[in-house]
């Protein structure tokens, strides 16, 4: 036994620490193992570091084998592992295997494809065989010219296998990965002022970490702008990994770095890749075969060994963020990765989070603006407000945009029309006085809860009775904001009977198929009006749209969730850019009963950093980030009183050594009740981040304590930097 040394695995177990086991020989961080746990095989991967504690060694199990088919693990992604577990408070052995392709997470060798070609060593090339044997001869004049994949050579000769395996072992022969091709760049437009400046910046900053901003609205040439920075990057032999939403990784944007870039091999990421095709990109990004990453956020864990650039398209977007197990944020990650690595990320947006425009306005990102559309001839809509105050409407639409809706259809052009349902919560308000339901205890706004009929702060937990009438101007006629809009569809083609309607919801999208159904439709012209919500907002192309026709946005005016206006404010940016494209001038029609809202006039306007600058005046007043840091610890449980219970021994608990943090809660979380389960949440706020943490590390032993004698069945998690409340 004392050759063997012990080494430390990381497991894919939701437990924090590294395991002990035996091995035959010491064994690289990175390298990936079988072992026996808890009577089942796993893989297992060998850990930096040493946690788990001292063991009598007679009990130290062996490893049960080593997958030596790929190289260990590298140190820069083992790096980022340890960064993600102590910043998210999560076991690096899961959030480990949570970054690896799902082939790398079972105990099985990769099974890779051969690209690897056969050519001759100088031995082999100095000896031609005698021309009696032909086959032979054949084969090495074939490979005088270079490697050739087995495939060619078998054409040449069908002993090719045979013969090649014997000149191996003679060391004649020789299997070798192809080449890289020669970078090879198609022409794109001329770059306008903006776009040169933006450039210029950026590529000057090639070689260390810098943060970079890169506002615009869609369409006025950030991709552009992206595509000559990778081209740079590429030129120097480096790697650059493209971080887009889900919804925009489409075959149009691939096709469009494909064929700028048509020598380089580009690995695209997304989630409908099968395992194997998941594992080659990956292994090729690794290996250094693959010039540009371009992926959803799993790809911010992809090995880049050159890595030179980051690019995180479209930054604000929700779906960057991980909302279940290791909730990550991709965009920070990268953040992170670029700073390890000493490159500059570029984050794009017309609309950037109000996190990244608060780095911006505190220096450390640099801000650079596209502020006009690159095609010529393509200009901003014009945004109207449309004042329902004193208007009749029918079934939800006022005579204004009806008259609108009608004009487009004599003049045979395509309408928009997007209803806005995304985080509705009701929200009780005045329409008269402008009253809304806010908390007494916090900055929230109260959510109706019709059926118990109280209004409750999803918050910090503060209930009160729905009161009669306004409690500031006695108005009887108080409404939940935002209702009204499911009949819209009947409604549009009873007044419209002509027009030629077509709706686009979950259901109607499920296939792909359907969309294409739609796209054709659409683009065939078979189509006047377009209904639809969120999922039209962005990414599609639906031609020339004149009219866009925004309902139900007053609901996000007013929410309980403090993030509701940015994400509003994002939306309706987007969705007004699906007007006017193509040389036509688009027009936007909101509909509203708060025409004096700031968050629409500065739509009105295009003024993203006026509306930004006044949220976070707003943010910074109530105490709600990006000017605290926030973590929110879930629990759900088969009875309310089960989760609430569980919270609130864990606010006992660690409220004793808070300190600086604060702890508001249990309160129910905004969807209360999901599959069955009912879901409460602790909000634990400071303006300090690292004592955030600090206790966080802390609470980590309390939380497992109260985990084990909390009710059969009860689940919680921790959301760092939560994105959804
Ligand atoms: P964004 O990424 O900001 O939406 P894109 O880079 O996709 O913008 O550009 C929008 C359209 O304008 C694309 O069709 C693109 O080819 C074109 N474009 C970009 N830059 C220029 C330019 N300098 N001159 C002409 N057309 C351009
Ligand atoms: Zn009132
Ligand atoms: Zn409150």
């Amino acid at each position: 036994m004392d050759t063997f040394e012990t080494v430390e695995v990381l497991l894919d177990v939701p437990l924090h620490g590294t395991f002990t086991y035996l091995a035959p020989a010491a064994l690289a961080p990175g390298t990936r193992v079988e072992v026996n746990f808890r009577g089942r095989k796993q893989c297992a991967v060998v850990s930096s570091g040493v946690v788990s504690p001292a063991l009598d060694p007679a009990k130290i199990k062996p490893v049960a084998g080593v997958f030596d088919e790929l190289p260990p693990l590298p140190a820069a992604l083992l790096r980022l592992i340890d960064f993600v577990a102590a910043y998210y408070h999560y076991p690096k052995g899961a959030a480990l295997f949570t970054a690896l392709p799902t082939a790398l997470r079972v105990p099985q060798a990769a099974r890779l494809a051969d690209r690897r070609l056969w050519g001759l060593t100088t031995v082999g090339l100095a000896e031609a065989p005698p021309p009696r044997q032909r086959a032979r001869l054949a084969l090495w004049q074939a490979l005088q010219g270079g490697a050739l994949p087995l495939a060619a050579l078998r054409a040449v000769s069908m002993q090719a296998g045979k013969v090649l395996a014997q000149w191996q072992e003679e060391g004649k022969a020789e299997r070798v990965l192809p080449a890289l091709p020669e970078l090879a760049v198609a022409a794109g437009p001329g770059l306008n002022q903006e776009q040169q400046a933006a450039l210029d910046a950026i590529s000057a900053s090639f070689g260390h970490f810098q943060s970079w901003l890169l506002q615009g609205v869609t369409g006025s040439g950030k991709t552009e702008v992206y595509l000559r920075l990778i081209e740079c990057a590429l030129a120097a032999g480096r790697q650059v990994l493209v971080l887009v939403p889900e919804i925009s990784l489409t075959p149009q944007l691939l096709q469009r770095f494909a064929g700028r870039f048509p020598a380089t091999r580009i690995a695209a990421l997304h989630s409908s890749l099968a395992d194997g095709e998941r594992l080659e990109a990956w292994v090729d990004a690794w290996q250094g075969r693959a010039g540009i990453v371009i992926g959803t956020r799993l790809s911010v864990f992809v090995p880049l060994p050159a890595l030179g650039l980051i690019v995180v398209d479209e930054e604000h977007d929700g779906s960057l963020k991980q909302q279940d197990g290791l909730r990550y944020h991709a965009r920070d990650l990268a953040i992170w990765r670029a700073r390890d690595a000493g490159v500059p990320i570029v984050l794009g947006s017309a609309t950037p989070s109000l996190e990244t425009v608060a780095n911006a306005e505190a220096g450390r990102y640099r801000r650079l603006y596209l502020r006009e559309r690159a095609h010529a001839g393509a200009v901003l809509p014009a945004v109207h407000l449309v004042d329902t105050r004193l208007l009749r409407l029918t079934d939800g639409l006022s005579e204004p945009v009806v008259a609108a809706l009608q004009k487009r259809l004599q003049r045979r052009e395509m309408s928009l029309v997007f209803i806005n349902r995304r985080g509705y919560s009701p929200v009780l308000a005045c329409p008269q006085c402008g009253w809304t339901s806010g908390c007494k205890r916090c900055s929230s706004k109260l959510v109706l809860h019709l059926m118990q009929r109280v209004l409750r702060c999803h918050h910090c937990g503060w209930e009160e009775a729905v009161p009669r009438v306004c409690p500031d101007c006695g108005n009887l006629d108080i409404q939940p904001l935002g209702e009204g809009t499911q009949r819209l569809e009947s409604a549009i083609q009873r007044l419209l009977p002509e027009a030629r309607v077509l709706r686009i919801d979950r259901d109607s999208t499920r296939s792909k198929d359907a969309w294409d159904e739609v796209y054709r439709k659409v683009h065939a012209g078979e189509v006047d009006i377009l209904i639809g919500t969120q999922m039209l907002a962005k990414g599609h192309d639906f031609g020339a749209l004149s009219l866009v026709l925004v309902l139900g946005a007053d609901g996000g005016l007013y929410s309980a969730d403090f993030r509701a206006g940015e994400r509003l404010f994002s939306m309706l940016m987007q969705v007004a850019g699906r007007a006017g494209r193509a040389g036509l001038r688009g027009e936007v029609l909101v509909q509203t009963q708060w025409p004096e809202h700031p968050l629409y006039l500065s739509l009105v306007a295009h003024d993203f950093d006026g509306f930004a600058i006044r949220e976070l005046a707003a943010r910074r007043d109530a105490h709600f980030p990006p000017l605290i840091f926030q973590a929110l610890l879930r629990a759900d449980a088969h009875a309310a009183h089960e989760a609430d219970a569980f919270l609130q021994q864990v606010k006992d608990e660690a409220g004793a050594w808070a300190g600086p943090v604060a702890l508001f809660g249990p309160a129910p979380a905004t969807m209360a009740r999901l599959a069955g389960r009912e879901r409460m949440q602790l909000v634990i706020e400071c303006a300090d981040r690292r004592a955030l943490h600090q206790f966080l590390d802390s609470l980590l032993p309390v939380l497992a304590g109260l985990g084990r004698k909390a009710a059969r069945g009860l689940r919680w998690s921790l959301d760092v930097d939560p994105t959804e409340m």
